[in-house]
């Protein structure tokens, strides 16, 4: 066992290692190549007896644990939504470990609690929020979005399904491309999947409001008690943007709370040219937003606005003796503000990293991502045999290839997952795929936060290359 005064020695070969990391993590293959299993069984069945160091401790993560990891801070990470994370919100971290607090309220840590309230507050300004609106960190989007969909849930039925449970007739309506939080969320609220209503998306492949509409007006008509929307700023497969405004105005008119996931797009609402997005937040009961996928802060922090902080206390207080306080109603205890009694001090690392950017230091590193979206969507749209499957936007290209071997357009979807298969496994980058109408298409998202723009033409160099290798096993396919 260490001792505290055992700390300085010990952390100086865990700092050499991260340094190392940083330093070398271009020649690490992004997404790790072991197989199911491969790591478990590297390790005893049962635990040490005895404790053993942490230099055997360091070189067992080198050479058990490493090769099992897939490098989300690689600046060839295109997979998925980026986790990104900085320098600033490393050191932030360390020190909220150091502190190992629970800040599950007020007075468990003051600061924590005042400075989630400040920072919650520079984002609201940051992203010219409507005033009034209110944060709350979480550790997920997805929690968040549940936060929301059960305190829309309590305010539908006066405060009482918390009590007598949840009626049968409640409705959520949101877009066929909204993300699978949203329907684990309504699964977990007891309102129930079959109550969940996908409307179409236009060819924008955003919500169409007219058919949101006219399908609430239906339901109504047909006994259902709408109880809330949740529109999306960045789909996760297309990077649809939901037009808020006539969804709002249409909420308001019908009192349906309306929730904005804006998970990994909405952090581009920094940039007053993206502030269009967010047309008719006015009208939103809530929106998420994940600082942990594209604002540099290291997961888990994920933020909630609320319109009516009240609403969401009363859906979650719960007031047992031993958590009562002399200073209870004059603070935050933000244990009321979501599911969890026990919280991280999450707001030091969101406070940490809007310092040492400043907020023109984070629209610039915006900005680069964007622009090497740009350059990059060019340089596809010049190459022979591939396509925009839908416009490129932010730092979001969804793209397919479509070689001339190919007879069907089910051949072109096997050929592009070859393809991404021989890219991933190559190690030199990570993407991902989704489909679009019923087709594979090919993700990319350039968030690392240290990419550069040779990343970018590396990265088209790697899919050159590897459309050769397909070419060249073509017998294989
Ligand atoms: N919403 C959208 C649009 C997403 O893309 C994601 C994840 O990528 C989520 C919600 C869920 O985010 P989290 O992992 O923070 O729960």
């Amino acid at each position: 066992m260490l001792e505290r005064e055992d700390f300085k020695s010990h952390s100086e070969a865990i700092i050499q290692w991260i340094n190392n990391y940083f330093k070398n993590i271009e020649s690490l293959p992004v997404k790790s190549k072991v197989k199911p299993g491969d790591i478990y069984k590297l390790f005893p069945k049962e635990p040490p007896i005895t404790g053993i160091s942490t230099d055997e401790i360091l070189r067992q993560v080198n050479d058990k644990i490493l090769p099992g990891m897939t490098h989300w801070q690689h600046p060839h990470f295109h997979a998925y939504f980026p986790g990104n994370a900085s320098t600033e919100s490393l050191l932030a971290e360390m020190v909220t470990s150091a502190m190992a607090a629970q800040c599950m309220i007020w007075e468990t840590s003051p600061s924590a609690a005042e400075l989630e309230q400040l920072v919650t507050e520079w984002l609201a300004s940051m992203l010219s929020l409507p005033k009034g609106m209110e944060g709350v960190i979480q550790d997920t989007a997805s929690t968040a979005t549940l936060a929301s969909i059960l305190t829309a849930r309590e305010r539908i039925t006066n405060f009482q399904s918390n009590k007598t449970g949840v009626p049968g007739n409640l409705r959520i309506y949101t877009s066929a491309e909204a993300h699978s939080s949203i329907e684990k969320a309504v699964a977990i609220s007891g309102i129930g999947t079959s109550n969940m209503v996908k409307i179409a998306v236009d060819k924008n492949m955003a919500l169409d409001p007219i058919y949101l509409e006219s399908q609430i007006i239906q339901d109504i008509k047909d006994g259902y008690r709408p109880c809330c929307i949740i529109a999306t700023i960045g789909t996760t497969g297309t990077m649809g943007i939901d037009p808020i405004l006539p969804i709002g105005k249409f909420a308001s008119k019908y009192g349906i709370w309306l929730h904005i996931d804006g998970a990994y797009a909405g952090t581009a609402v920094i940039l007053p040219e993206y502030h269009w997005m967010i047309e008719g937040m006015q009208y939103a009961d809530s929106f998420v937003f994940n600082p942990h996928k594209w604002m540099f802060t290291q997961f888990d922090c994920s933020v909630l606005f609320v319109r009516n902080a009240d609403e969401l206390i009363r859906c979650f207080e719960v007031n047992p003796e031993y958590l009562n306080t002399s200073t209870r109603g004059l603070v935050n205890d933000y244990r009321d503000w979501g599911i969890p009694l026990g919280r991280r001090f999450r707001a030091l690392k969101l406070w940490w990293v809007i310092c040492s950017y400043g907020v023109e230091g984070i629209r610039q590193k915006l900005r680069s991502h964007i622009r090497f979206n740009t350059i990059f969507a060019e340089k596809i749209d010049n190459m022979r045999e591939w396509d925009h499957v839908t416009p490129p936007f932010l730092n979001f290209s969804c793209i397919r290839w479509s070689p001339a071997e190919c007879k069907n357009e089910e051949d072109v979807d096997h050929w592009n997952k070859i393809l991404l298969d021989h890219i991933n496994q190559s190690g030199k980058a990570y993407l991902s795929h989704t489909k679009v109408n019923g087709r594979f298409a090919i993700r990319v998202v350039l968030g690392q936060t240290y990419i550069q723009e040779k990343h970018v033409h590396q990265l088209l160099h790697i899919i050159i290359q590897a459309m050769d290798r397909v070419r060249a096993n073509k017998q294989t396919i």
